[in-house]
């Protein structure tokens, strides 16, 4: 069974504008968000799929505007959470007239597709996306409105789910899952004709639209001929979004419930600063990219020397991919390899390392062991995000507890003895972890309107009682 997280656009011209340049400049400003593959869909046509990132295919982008030339049209980056990365799981999805494109994870999606003739999906074709659109489509035509489905599927759906989607009539459409977990925002063109939905407000920048605001947990919003109209498909009122966004997943750029990203990560360094405040340090280092900010404020609070000890090497292959989001092994080794350290920064000091996040420990143990390659006389890792002890439902790729670095065969251990473990299996002289509340002070917003469920192993928000499954049952691979 396919999963997915991604980032997911949705854009609309009323004065008839085509929007497919706008689609593939905002797609390309989500790249963070999946690296896998991409596509795009248009009314009355089969949707355009592409393995690899956007940009490998500039040569193409005039023939696919002309071609799929539109003033309506939906956009997906993938990041597979579950399921082979194969141009098949690509998206957008086509059902009948309606195309759908999704970032989230839908967990409960053997209980869906029984609903509509669960025997119809193969391990190889069946997704969550694909389970949730044949429902919808056979809601919508008992129902008639696609809002009126949504009151009905949310019900019967358990996990996370930004959707845009796409009729032939044409409209646009965009819903956020009652409790919010994934972010998605509104935004529109100076010229007021042209609105569009995202995943980020990074992709609102990059066509140059103004973020209006977050699509409201719950909402379902229609861009048509008629200009723009909202409803609610849910009434549910707390929240629950995911904390990891902050950290890691979002663009710096962005803007998310009220917070830049890039300042909240700042903040989060300054918080950290306070509850580990290591003071015979010679250096802070970020590892790159998403911890520099968090490694600015932590230097900035402890009054110690940041600098860059790790570069990147954005000219070899994979040296600009994020290597946490690739799906294989093999490729996150292959882009950890190309995190270079500098020598004569790092050099007979006491390095603090802030990373945004511990999951495998792949990145971490790699780094841990060029920097002592280099010369480094202590190092002390600092993570910005709790230790993550389950596995996510809600749309982020550590499915298995097994593949986590936390893990060890059975549950009964202290937080310290894990600490402990996770240390000495990295490497590192120190570890210290954020926690829950320190991470969510930083970030502004209250705990209990946050996830933290991949920290604390409290499903509530999901309304489940997981029973994990190895990586390989997870992955069907
Ligand atoms: S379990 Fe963790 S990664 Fe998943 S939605 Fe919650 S906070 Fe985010």
């Amino acid at each position: 069974m396919v999963k997915e997280n991604c980032g997911v656009v949705g854009i609309f011209s009323s004065e008839g504008v085509n929007v497919i340049p706008m689609l593939i400049d905002s797609l390309r400003a989500l790249q963070h968000r999946g690296q896998e593959a991409w596509g795009i869909a248009i009314p009355h046509k089969s949707p355009l799929k592409k393995i690899g990132l956007v940009s490998s295919y500039a040569s193409d982008f005039k023939k696919i505007s002309e071609d799929y030339s539109s003033f309506a049209a939906i956009g997906h980056v993938r990041y597979s959470t579950i399921g082979k990365s194969e141009l098949f799981n690509a998206q957008p999805l086509k059902v009948k007239d309606l195309c759908i494109a999704h970032n989230g994870t839908i967990s409960n999606v053997d209980e869906l597709s029984n609903m509509v003739g669960g025997c119809s999906f193969t391990p190889q074709n069946a997704s969550d996306t694909l389970v949730v659109a044949e429902r919808l489509v056979s809601l919508i035509s008992e129902n008639g409105k696609l809002v009126d489905a949504l009151s009905i599927l949310k019900n019967e759906m358990v996990g996370s789910y930004c959707f845009t989607f796409l009729t032939d009539e044409p409209s646009v459409f965009a819903a956020r899952d009652p409790r919010g977990f994934r972010p998605l925002v509104l935004g529109e063109k100076k010229d007021g004709a042209t609105h569009i939905i995202a995943s980020e407000s990074s992709a609102l920048s990059a066509i140059g639209a103004e973020l209006k605001r977050d699509v409201t947990p719950g909402e379902l919003i229609k861009f048509s001929k008629n200009g723009i109209e909202t409803e609610m498909f849910s009434k549910e009122v707390s929240r629950a979004h995911c904390s990891f966004e902050f950290t890691y997943f979002a663009h710096p750029s962005s803007k998310m419930e009220g917070t830049n990203i890039y300042v909240s990560r700042k903040r989060i360094g300054r918080y950290l600063a306070k509850k580990f405040p290591i003071k015979d340090a010679d250096l802070v280092i970020p590892v790159p990219d998403s911890a520099r900010p968090a490694a600015l404020g932590y230097a900035q609070e402890l009054g110690v020397q940041f600098d860059e000890g790790l570069l990147k090497d954005r000219y070899s292959k994979k040296g600009p991919l994020r290597s946490f989001i690739e799906p294989h092994q093999i490729d996150r080794i292959e882009i950890n390899r190309w995190i270079i350290p500098i020598r004569e920064i790092i050099e007979n000091k006491h390095v603090i390392v802030v990373d945004d996040s511990l999951v495998r420990g792949t990145s971490s143990r790699a780094i841990i062991k060029a920097l002592r390659k280099a010369g480094a006389r202590k190092i002390s890792l600092v993570i910005t995000y709790p230790p993550i002890k389950f596995p996510c439902y809600a749309g982020i790729d550590f499915p298995s507890q097994e593949e986590l670095a936390t893990y060890i065969d059975n549950n009964n251990y202290t937080d310290e003895q894990i600490i402990e473990k996770v240390r000495n299996d990295i490497g590192a002289d120190f570890l210290g972890y954020n926690d829950p509340e320190n991470l969510a002070n930083a970030i502004g917003i209250p705990i209990d309107s946050m996830c933290f469920t991949c920290a604390t192993g409290n499903y509530s928000s999901l309304g489940i009682k997981p029973e994990f499954k190895t990586r390989e049952e997870m992955k069907g691979v």
